[in-house]
């Protein structure tokens, strides 16, 4: 049921603020709020306009709360005992029903399962535009307009994309692309609380259990250090060689697609552009060439190490050190040097 009133030819001059719709499960906060709360602040500071969080929730008022801590104008706790566990339709139908009330100029989510799941929704909703994926976001010098910039056309360029007619400007950003925002004891924001007129008939889904996944858990976004192998490693036996080393700089284990799709290690280990993006301070690349879609998603690391026996493959075009060599020796001779030290540090 589609109860929102769409928003048509819009009055851009009706349209305030910076807005980023905040993630929670059982109240805790997901890190990509806390990234798009530092790039929101800066999208809201080149508009001259205030930045938003919107929290939707049952019993996250306190966390809500905290968001001010952020350098944040003003935290929306929209509050309903429908919205105690995620639905697709609730969070949707309640965000769009705030968004056509306060009309905000600019919402941002994060590119994450349940950012993916809404974000289209609450666009067609309140009838406007959104860019998915987002890399860089900046604000038109000129005419004030959003430039959302994201990779097109399989990597091979970067896309800039405005929505000129309508508003909200919307976009998703993926976790670990932007950095996040500081935390400050003082706080000069209010929380306001919004309730919806949400009806449990609108929401078309029943949860019956949560289960958690027993999967080891892969951080790759909060990794300090991170040392991926790719195809150069032959088979999935080789990764044993990039774990060994790992383990010695007390890193997390990352992947190229090439191995995933050879399904030598699961998907959560692929780094770049259809995998996580990365920040790590140090990024060990094993047997990987560098290819633009890889290159996406690690390139901000702020050290780059590159093992390849081929000297003109292009990771040593990106990469701080590199190691022209067979990574058979070479991580071999990288683990016994650090054994021999007695320690790791960047
Ligand atoms: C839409 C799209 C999205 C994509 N998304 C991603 C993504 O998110 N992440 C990603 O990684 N890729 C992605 N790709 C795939 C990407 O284009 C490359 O195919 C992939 O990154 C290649 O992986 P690789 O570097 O491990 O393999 P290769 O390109 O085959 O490189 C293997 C490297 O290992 C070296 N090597 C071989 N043997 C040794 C040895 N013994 N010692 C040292 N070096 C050795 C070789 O010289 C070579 O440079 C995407 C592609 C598309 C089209």
């Amino acid at each position: 049921m589609n109860r929102a009133k769409v928003n048509q030819g819009n009055n851009l001059a009706d349209y305030h603020d910076v807005w980023v719709i905040a993630e929670q499960n059982e109240g805790k906060i997901h890190p990509v709020t806390i990234e798009l709360v530092g790039e929101g602040r800066k999208l809201a500071d080149s508009l001259a306009k205030k930045l938003a969080v919107v929290v939707p929730g049952a019993d996250a008022e306190d966390e809500a709360r905290k968001l001010l801590h952020y350098n944040v104008d003003k935290v929306y706790y929209i509050k309903h005992p429908l919205l105690k566990d995620f639905s697709t339709e609730g969070y949707a139908l309640s965000i769009s029903e705030l968004i056509l009330e306060k009309q905000p100029e600019v919402v941002l989510l994060g590119a994450t399962s349940i950012g993916r799941d809404i974000a289209p929704r609450i666009a067609g909703k309140v009838g406007t535009g959104l860019t998915a994926d987002c890399t860089k976001l900046e604000v038109d010098g000129e005419d004030h307009k959003l430039l959302q910039t994201r990779p097109a056309f399989g990597g091979n360029l970067m896309a800039t994309i405005v929505c000129p007619k309508n508003r909200p400007q919307m976009s998703t950003v993926r976790p670990g692309v932007m950095e996040k925002a500081a935390y400050h004891q003082e706080i000069h924001g209010k929380l306001e609380i919004f309730i919806p007129s949400l009806k449990e008939e609108e929401i078309r889904t029943v949860l019956i259990e949560k289960v958690k996944s027993d999967k080891k858990k892969v951080n790759l976004i909060d990794a300090k250090v991170i040392v991926s192998g790719g195809r150069g490693l032959k088979a999935p036996e080789g990764f044993a060689l990039v774990r060994a080393l790992a383990e010695k700089v007390n890193g997390e284990v990352g992947s190229s697609r090439a191995c995933v799709d050879a399904g030598w290690i699961e998907h959560l280990h692929q780094v770049g552009q259809t995998g996580t993006t990365v920040r790590p301070d140090l990024y060990i690349a094993c047997g990987i060439s560098g290819a633009i879609q890889h290159l996406a998603g690690m390139s901000e690391a702020k050290y780059i190490v590159a093992i390849n026996k081929d000297p003109n493959a292009p990771i040593f075009k990106v990469c701080d050190y590199g190691i022209v060599g067979d990574i058979n020796e070479v991580i071999p001779a990288m683990i016994e040097a650090i054994d021999k030290n007695g320690s790791f540090e960047i």
